[in-house]
């Protein structure tokens, strides 16, 4: 009892260390992933949870990303109580999705809708890491596939946010399905002229990347997110050599061309909101050409 008097006690931020995250009290301080140094959780979220000293831009959750992107009360979500079953009765799944919806508020690990940047209707779907590690189940690859589709019946475009550790293993092939599904969605799409902005955020792998993630019209990512199919140490062990240090990060894959640009998350809205006008899709323009 008295130890846990002793315990309780530090309140403050001791410097950085070794230890160093035990010593911040959650809520409160929180440490760059980047350069760790100490900032209050405050100031980062102002920052719109990129730190202002290295850049490092660290997770966000899909509301909050909504919150940043969308014009004020145009958002309107879609398919929010799809749940996912536990097709192949593996144990403890169902406990493990429940846990991530009180830790996330969240029912799956993509959330998806449409609503208004600079005034011009997008579809959107953002799916959120901190869910089962944004892996992509059946629920996950519906409700994109049922946006994607929603997008294409409605002359809309739809721009995708990935963070994704890859297949959900819990759902095995059903799964790895959704590759095929989300895909194929995105075809259909493209068949009819639509158009699909892909935003690579930190991490985009496995599946995803292997998926609708690589076949957007223009492919975007934040700075430093980390995309790519597999793991460095799992390609290191099979070609036997040693991969550059920046090897499957945003800016390396720019340089190889595989993304069009890294857009700090500040930008992201502005950006979004010009290509989405440059295509037509702009609010005041159908307006107009419609009153004609
Ligand atoms: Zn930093």
């Amino acid at each position: 009892m008295l130890k846990d008097l002793f315990g309780k006690k530090k309140k403050y931020a001791s410097i950085p260390g070794e230890n160093a995250k035990k010593d911040v009290p959650e809520g409160l301080m929180q440490k760059c992933g980047g350069c760790k140094k100490i900032f209050y959780q405050k100031e980062l979220i102002k920052n719109l949870n990129v730190c202002p000293e290295c850049g490092h831009h660290h997770q966000i959750s899909a509301y909050d990303r909504i919150h940043i992107l969308f014009d004020e009360g145009s958002f309107e979500e879609w398919d929010k109580d799809l749940l996912s079953q536990n097709p192949l009765q593996f144990p403890q799944y169902e406990e493990k999705l429940e846990k991530d919806r009180i830790k996330t508020g969240l029912n799956e690990a993509v959330v998806t809708g449409e609503g208004k940047i600079h005034e011009s209707r997008t579809a959107i779907a953002i799916m959120d890491s901190r869910f089962r590690m944004g892996s992509m189940g059946s629920v996950v690859g519906e409700k994109i596939a049922r946006a994607i589709e929603r997008a294409r019946e409605e002359k809309m475009p739809i721009i995708i946010f990935t963070a994704s550790g890859g297949a959900r293993m819990q759902e095995g092939i059903l799964s790895l399905m959704q590759m095929a599904k989300t895909s194929i969605a995105i075809q259909r799409l493209h068949r009819e002229n639509g158009l699909f902005i892909s935003v690579m955020t930190n991490p985009t792998t496995g599946g995803v990347s292997a998926s609708f993630a690589s076949i957007g019209d223009y492919h975007f990512a934040e700075p430093g997110a980390l995309i790519g199919f597999a793991g460095r140490r799992i390609i290191e062990q099979t070609i036997r050599e040693k991969l550059p240090k920046d090897f499957q990060t945003a800016e390396f894959q720019l340089k190889h061309g595989q993304v069009d640009k890294v857009i700090p998350r500040g930008e992201m809205r502005d950006t979004l909101g010009t290509i989405l006008d440059i295509h037509g899709f702009g609010g005041e323009t159908v307006e107009s050409s419609a009153g004609v």
